[in-house]
């Protein structure tokens, strides 16, 4: 695979295929450039259309190669557009379905763009941390005018190619072809053919030819009329938005670059800034989950093409808060629901949300009012199992009591047809047992969404012992198409990102015994960039939630040594914000969390009580204890097989959890620092004698990783 060559009368068609993107490895690069050589050869050849085949014209580099030699190895991008550029017959790029990164910037090396409507451009580089690094800065605002192209460049969206072609002043789509995009792009170069002198090599018409010369995007200008309070706005604009990022300021730098200098000086320029980009953590996190979310959906024993079993009807058991969120989500991807429950006011309750969600996002503008009906169109509701009984897959979210989960798995393993998908949206039961109350235990699996469940990205698919292999796939693919991060966990307590966060919890109690306050712990992992810190995230969850499953696990491990001041905070009624007190105290109908002396002093009474002299801890210290004990957690999770690769791990964090992306989630923050240096801090963690020395023993995937000087990717 790689590139493709026909001649179409006299014009040349080169077509990038390396499905499914055409992305630009080193191999489609070569036969790409030997295709456009093997034209200007030949005599017979007036013009060259570029295109790709299938689904995109090109995605853009191969991002795979980043970092290797493969990368950079000739005919590199650079070339490749040079070689477009400096052709000296017409080069037009027929433009279609996907145009982004390298794809891009190869196409505004060729003479003349022709495009398909409804194709997707973009330069996304920013997306993983990077800025354009083959002349996109350069050539784009030159082509497309410095605004337009700079919100492109720092916003790395996709803008529809008609869109494009309609703004006043462009150069970057010399045609927008409606019909046969091919057949017209070749017209439209035979026509360029002879406008250019049939091909011959231009010389300008003042050194005795007559040609015309063919035009290059790197001779156009950049311009603007108020350049410098324009750039001052944008970099204003840039540094609120994206804090943690240093790509987006360096976006503006870049295209100011192509005012301010010659098109060479500008192209060096970027090519400096994309290489000091490469190298900074913030990029190798974005690269990672980049990478960890598409490896997410790849279940090392469950090959692509095993076959899916169809859904196109769904039922839920429960319609609560779960219930109903979960259903949102099937609505939203055009799959119908029926919800069923014991009683029907509360169905006319989960209706009533579902009704209030949608409508708040149709004020909001964010929904027309035709596809909200068409979405509460697919909803149906019902007391009687008689009417979900040929559901493709049902999903229960009843209350987390196994009797209660008993009774449901035990009637719909009598009613159902077979071949459905039982799925259990549990957070704490073992989903094995639950399998257990059916006769079709390889068609249970978990499905662990985050509460609000229409808005939280992550899934967490839970795979029991005999869940089979087309049920997981299946699971897996429509996780994707009701637009979730689906990651698969194996069946223990808390799956991935509870039991993880119990390890957490616990640190961030020992922390208040030794010394600090919530809110001291809450800013130091909030300034790190966490969304929430513990004592805030407890609030907004409800603390009798953690309480609960305390009183069931710590009977069950008498010897885990926790701090019982999250006990004693439960003891007093405060639950969190739906108590108006928590951690914190809350205004009736704010979310602000004030600090509370009353907490405060409860803290400190229990400190005494246990004969603890307080010390002051660094914000450093309460940083490395918390993300310390998340990852030795997580190698643990790993070494067990639970999750089949540390990437997934990150994956749930990043997107269930608040992780902070710049951190590209634990494990690779845990990289990032050196294990052996994480390992080191965990043994001085373990000398405190007011810490817990087992929960600081490093798991023994961790220990061996740091030993050998590996890391978790
Ligand atoms: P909820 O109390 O809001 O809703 C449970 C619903 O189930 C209620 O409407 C109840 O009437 C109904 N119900 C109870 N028994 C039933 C039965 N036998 N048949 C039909 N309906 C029945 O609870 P929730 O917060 O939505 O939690 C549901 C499940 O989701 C639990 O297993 C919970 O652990 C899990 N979960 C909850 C969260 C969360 O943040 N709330 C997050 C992830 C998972």
């Amino acid at each position: 695979m790689g590139a493709k060559y026909v001649v179409r009368g006299n014009v040349a068609v080169v077509t990038l295929d390396n499905p499914p993107v055409n992305g630009l490895g080193y191999d489609t690069r070569r036969e790409f450039s030997a295709g456009i050589e093997r034209a200007e050869a030949d005599p017979a050849i007036a013009a060259i259309v570029v295109t790709g085949a299938g689904k995109a014209f090109s995605g853009g580099a191969d991002i795979k190669e980043f970092g290797s030699p493969k990368a950079i190895a000739e005919p590199n991008l650079l070339t490749l557009i040079r070689q477009l550029e400096n052709c000296n017959k017409p080069v037009v790029a027929a433009v279609h379905s996907v145009c982004m990164g390298g794809g891009l910037e190869l196409a505004l090396g060729a003479h003349y763009r022709v495009a398909a409507p409804g194709a997707n451009v973009a330069l996304p580089e920013v997306k993983i941390g990077l800025i354009p690094g083959a002349g996109g800065t350069q050539r784009l605002p030159r082509a497309l005018g410095v605004e337009p192209a700079l919100n492109m460049i720092v916003s790395g969206e996709p803008v529809k190619s008609e869109l494009l072609a309609t703004l006043p002043g462009q150069r970057l789509f010399d045609q927008v072809i409606t019909g046969d995009l091919l057949d017209g792009a070749c017209t439209f170069a035979a026509a360029k053919a002879t406008e250019h002198d049939g091909g011959a090599k231009p010389l300008p018409p003042g050194e005795g030819g007559n040609a015309k010369p063919l035009p290059r995007v790197r001779d156009l200008k950049a311009t603007h009329p108020n350049a410098d309070a324009y750039f001052q706005f944008a970099r204003n604009m840039v540094k609120g938005m994206s804090k943690n990022f240093p790509a987006p300021a360096k976006c503006v730098d870049a295209v100011q670059a192509s005012l301010t200098r010659p098109f060479d000086e500008g192209m060096l320029y970027e090519r400096e800034v994309f290489m000091a980009l490469m190298l900074t953590p913030e990029c190798k996190a974005l690269r990672h989950a980049f990478f960890a979310e598409r490896a997410a959906s790849k279940i090392p024993d469950v090959p692509e093409d095993t076959p899916q079993r169809k859904v196109e009807k769904l039922a839920v058991i429960g319609a609560g808060t779960m219930g109903g969120g979960i259903t949102m989500n099937f609505l939203n991807a055009g799959i119908p629901v029926t919800m069923l429950e014991t009683k029907a006011e509360a169905l006319e309750r989960g209706v009533a949300t579902i009704r209030k969600n949608y409508e708040a996002q149709v004020k909001k503008g964010k929904l027309k009012q035709d596809k909200y009906e068409q979405r509460m169109s697919l909803l149906k509701t019902t007391l009687s199992y008689d009417d979900i009984k040929d559901a493709d897959m049902v999903i229960e979210a009843v209350f987390e009591e196994m009797g209660v989960k008993e009774g449901v798995f035990k009637k719909l393993d009598e009613v159902m047809k077979p071949g459905a998908i039982l799925a259990s949206n549990t957070s704490t039961l073992d989903v094995d047992k639950i399998a257990s109350f059916t006769k079709r235990p390889q068609d249970v699996i978990g499905t662990h969404f985050f509460s609000p469940a229409n808005v939280m990205k992550l899934l967490e698919v839970v795979r029991g012992k005999a869940t089979a292999k087309d049920v997981l796939a299946t699971v897996m693919a429509l996780g994707k198409k009701i637009r979730k991060t689906a990651v698969v966990s194996g069946v223990c307590d808390g799956f991935i990102g509870n039991r993880m966060i119990e390890q957490y919890s616990r640190q961030a109690g020992f922390l208040l015994e030794e010394g600090c306050t919530p809110q001291q712990v809450d800013r130091a992992i909030e300034k790190w960039g966490m969304a929430m810190g513990p004592f805030r995230m407890g609030d907004l969850a409800g603390n009798d939630i953690g309480w609960a499953i305390r009183k069931r696990r710590y009977q069950e491990k008498p010897n885990m040594r926790y701090s019982k001041t999250a006990d004693l905070l439960c003891e007093l009624g405060r639950y969190g914000q739906k108590t108006g007190a928590g951690w914190y105290d809350y205004q009736p109908g704010k979310r602000d969390a004030i600090a509370s002396p009353l907490v405060v002093e409860m803290i400190e009474k229990y400190r005494a009580e246990l004969g603890i002299r307080p010390r002051k801890i660094s914000d450093d210290e309460i940083v490395h204890r918390l993300v310390y004990a998340l990852v030795n957690e997580g190698a643990k999770i790993v070494e067990e097989g639970i999750a089949s690769k540390a990437s997934d791990i990150d994956m749930v964090y990043l997107t269930g959890y608040g992780f902070p992306l710049h951190r590209g989630g634990p494990m690779c923050y845990a990289d990032t620092v050196g294990l052996f240096n994480v390992v080191q801090a965990m043994k001085k963690f373990a000398a405190n004698p007011h810490d817990d020395a087992s929960f600081w023993q490093p798991a023994p995937l961790l220990a061996r990783l740091a030993a050998e000087g590996k890391a978790f990717s």
